[in-house]
């Protein structure tokens, strides 16, 4: 038996004896609310067995698993059909960012609660006025003493109802003259459970409210909880980006392969399997998928260039189409409701696949500028 094999059968062991029914297939993008305080419970089994940060390094109490593994973990996973994870924001882009970046006492002052999954994290990015144009953000926040003093307004902040802390881009000094807009943005880790921090939940299309706006009206942070120096935070607002884009999406698009067969064994109950075109939609849906996901996990074992850009690109046009695919499956005849109301959440939350995270427009920006050499677009 090889090390995968071993690894294959010790993930497998523990799914089956801590699944439960009322877990299975909870949560998911458009889906984040539903079971949160069963899935969050799960989550922090799933930690305390040392699963949840599995692709860190042993050094900071990971596994420091090989792709190879990750790639089983998530397989293994999906395959048990366990919930969508509630600690993605902490585990995936904070943690590994506080690792690469963070000072030691920042990484054990916040690494353990993130990992065992006790402190929830979201991401203070957006503004209303700053999405795409990420460096034109005007939250300000000044040293005052030994702390900071934060102003202005966030948006789209997901899971910001449930997070204890917040990695916030803010503004601590003016864009030098004739230098790069990022520069005087600092990358600041802030509690959001004190009298400062306003959150206000927005409704989606969908009906939920998973995003939120964040309001901080002086809110404080420690002078010490600045990733990075002061002024840099650019730098590692991108590396958290990266993340965000890369090997993370790794456990998503295994789902994906639950999501497919959900959507034939549906095509299956209502006769739209018979239908001869989507019949073919179906089929190169599945040839699509073993295309991205063969793709994806190239593109990271070989460190493409732009690789995290070209990934994104990838999955969410996959995803998309399944949604459009999903509504012609249900036009075809009676589906039980339940799985109606199931892809009409996919189908709309899809549509801001190619948003969030980056938008797609952003990412093929990217790739044109760092790896084709073209000049850099013209700011309207
Ligand atoms: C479901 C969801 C969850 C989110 N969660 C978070 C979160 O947790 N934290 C957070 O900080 N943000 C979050 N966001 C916000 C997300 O990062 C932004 O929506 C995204 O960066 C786009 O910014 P914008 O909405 O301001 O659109 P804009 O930047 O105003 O863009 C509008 C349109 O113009 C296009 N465009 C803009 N600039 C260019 C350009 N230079 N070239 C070509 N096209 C361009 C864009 O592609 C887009 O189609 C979330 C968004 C969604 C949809």
């Amino acid at each position: 038996m090889t090390d995968d094999d071993a690894f294959r059968r010790e993930i497998r062991a523990w799914l089956a004896a801590n699944m439960t029914a009322e877990l299975r297939g909870t949560g998911g993008v458009g889906r984040e609310n539903e079971a949160f305080e069963l899935r969050l419970a799960f989550a922090r089994r799933l930690a305390a067995a040392g699963w949840s940060t599995l692709a860190w390094p042993v050094a900071h109490g990971g596994r420091g698993a090989s792709l190879s593994q990750q790639v089983i973990f998530h397989e293994e996973y999906a395959r048990a059909g366990a919930p969508s994870r509630v600690d993605h924001i902490g585990t995936t882009m904070v943690g590994p960012t506080l690792i690469e970046m963070g000072t030691r006492a920042q990484q054990r002052r916040f690494l353990p609660a993130l990992a065992a999954v006790e402190d929830l994290w979201c991401q203070g990015y957006s503004e209303p006025g700053a999405g795409s144009d990420l460096a034109g953000v005007t939250t300000r926040a000044r040293l005052v003493g030994d702390r900071w003093v934060i102003s202005g307004q966030k948006v789209w902040t997901s899971l910001a109802h449930v997070a204890d802390w917040c990695f916030v881009l803010a503004r601590t000094a003016p864009a030098p003259a004739g230098g790069p807009r990022s520069a005087g943005l600092s990358y600041l880790l802030v509690p959001m459970r004190q009298p400062g921090v306003t959150v206000r939940p927005i409704r989606q299309l969908t009906g939920d409210s998973e995003f939120n706006e964040v309001f901080f009206d002086d809110a404080v942070t420690e002078a010490g909880l600045v990733v990075g120096e002061p002024g840099q935070g650019w730098r590692v607002a991108m590396a958290t980006l990266a993340y965000e884009r890369g090997a993370a999406t790794v456990g998503q698009q295994v789902g994906f392969q639950r999501d497919l067969d959900d959507l034939v064994a549906v095509a299956r109950s209502t006769g739209a399997a018979a239908d001869p075109a989507l019949r073919e939609r179906l089929t190169r849906a599945w040839i699509d998928l073993t295309v991205l996901r063969s793709h994806t996990l190239r593109i990271l074992r070989e460190s493409a260039p732009a690789a995290p850009s070209v990934i994104k690109l990838l999955w969410t046009r996959w995803r998309q189409g399944l949604g459009e695919l999903a509504m012609d499956v249900l036009a075809h005849g009676d589906a039980d409701p339940a799985a109606v109301r199931r892809w009409e959440t996919y189908f709309l939350f899809s549509r801001a696949d190619t948003i969030y995270g980056g938008s797609n427009e952003i990412q093929r920006g990217i790739i044109a500028e760092r790896v084709l050499g073209l000049p850099r677009q013209a700011r309207g």
